[in-house]
């Protein structure tokens, strides 16, 4: 419920900014239309905080949301510039974290018998509805607009809190990507829903989603079930799910929602637009072979024999937390709980002793390769191929067998 109290004085600032078009004064006072969604634009721009909102308790009618969404990020798609830097172009692409994400929402929204939902939010991005019903959407909701060219907290919560309002989904699934953690938990704030951050597992269970993710260091993984509000949000790191193989020739409904979209309610303006150099590193997380260093690496120096066989292979370094504590790879390169979740076909783990914060982000390697002095590391029990020996004597000679079979 939406209610106007008597502070307001009919200043007119929440008209223009209700994406619905509800507000309108009258008798200098706020009135509100059957249009609101209690999307909570207004009560942003009220500078005397004369609108208050109460939401109905999502537990009133559980029957009533239905559907898996899932929320679609873009990326923009970058190309070689002056000098070897990369450049933005205007062209975007889908991130790969949609792809998983839709892949396991297919699986999840079969279970429970409802609908995989896209929510595509964006300018121009209408153009990626095939590939999203590709990977299982049975229905796009787009949201298209010139002011939603870039992300923005505020304009892309309200459009989302909108649609939410609107449409009543069961379940909301976010990349748990910069973009994703900014915007999931606004919204979950605004709407009081629940919402359980970086989940390394998501499955049914009694037909509530079971929410899976490390709690207390990553020493145990926690079960979470949000069985008494709508909708159950969730966010998974890239690299954490696997996607499927798309199907080109499944089509999904196209939902086209219209909201007004007022840039005043946005409070972050995109001045520039950098990209963040990573010193020459090559990126972990869509590598497909990672050789990564650990404390037992010890120095700088000792990590060149680990970058020339990365080189070797068309692959990126990787690090332990310790290395990156020890400087000896910048803190992109970490893998790990409170690094960077991978996914490589092949994971050489070097001097690192496979402590759960470290294993919970490299687990799904296809294969793992570990080399390690102690014979009871415990990054052998994740290992396919087990080597115990000094990496400063077995690095080396694995190098130069490499550049022999290149010759
Ligand atoms: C909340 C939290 C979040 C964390 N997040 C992360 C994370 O994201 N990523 C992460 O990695 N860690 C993380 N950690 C830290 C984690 O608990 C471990 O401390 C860390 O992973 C240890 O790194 P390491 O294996 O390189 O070092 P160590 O545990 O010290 O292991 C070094 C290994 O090198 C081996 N070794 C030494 N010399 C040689 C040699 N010459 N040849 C072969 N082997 C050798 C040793 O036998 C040993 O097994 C986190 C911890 C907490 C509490």
């Amino acid at each position: 419920m939406i209610e106007i109290t008597s502070k307001c004085t009919g200043c007119s600032r929440c008209v223009p900014v209700c994406p619905f078009g509800a507000i309108h004064v009258a008798d200098k006072k706020a009135v509100v239309g059957e249009a609101c969604t209690l999307c909570g634009a207004c009560v942003q721009v009220c500078a005397l905080e004369a609108i208050e909102i109460s939401r109905p308790e999502a537990s009133a009618d559980l029957s009533a949301w239905k559907g898996l969404w899932v929320f679609v990020e873009t990326a923009p798609v970058l190309k070689p510039g002056k000098g070897g830097h990369l450049e933005i172009t205007d062209a975007k692409t889908l991130k790969p974290v949609t792809h998983e994400l839709l892949s396991a929402g297919r699986k999840l929204a079969d279970e429970l018998g409802q609908e995989l939902c896209a929510v595509l939010v964006g300018d121009q991005v209408e153009g990626f509805v095939d590939e999203l019903a590709s990977y299982g959407a049975d229905k796009v909701y787009l949201v298209q607009d010139e002011a939603l060219k870039d992300y923005n907290t505020d304009l892309y919560a309200m459009v989302v809190i909108g649609l939410i309002a609107k449409h009543k989904p069961n379940i909301v699934l976010y990349p748990a990507t910069y973009v994703g953690r900014d915007l999931a938990p606004r919204i979950a704030a605004e709407i009081h829903a629940g919402l359980t951050a970086d989940c390394t597992g998501l499955s049914i269970k009694d037909g509530l989603l079971l929410q899976t993710r490390p709690a207390f260091g990553g020493n145990i993984m926690a079960d979470i079930l949000c069985p008494n509000m709508r909708p159950q949000m969730a966010t998974v790191r890239p690299n954490v799910l696997r996607k499927d193989e798309p199907q080109p020739l499944k089509k999904a409904a196209l939902v086209r929602e219209t909201p007004k979209i007022d840039k005043n309610v946005a409070r972050v303006k995109t001045l520039e637009k950098r990209i963040t150099a990573v010193h020459g590193e090559k990126k972990i997380d869509q590598a497909n072979v990672i050789v990564s260093g650990g404390r037992g690496v010890k120095t700088k120096d000792k990590f060149k024999v680990l970058e020339e066989l990365a080189d070797l292979l068309g692959g990126a370094v990787g690090a332990s937390r310790a290395a990156v504590d020890m400087g000896l790879k910048p803190k992109t390169q970490q893998v790990g709980q409170s690094g960077t979740t991978v996914m490589p076909r092949l994971y050489l783990a070097c001097g690192i002793s496979g402590a759960i914060q470290h294993i919970v982000g490299m687990r799904a390697s296809d294969v793992i390769v570990a080399i390690n002095k102690d014979p009871n590391a415990p990054i052998f029990s994740v290992a396919k191929y087990a080597i115990v020996g000094d990496l400063h004597d077995i690095l080396p000679r694995l190098a130069a067998g490499l550049k022999e079979k290149k010759k």
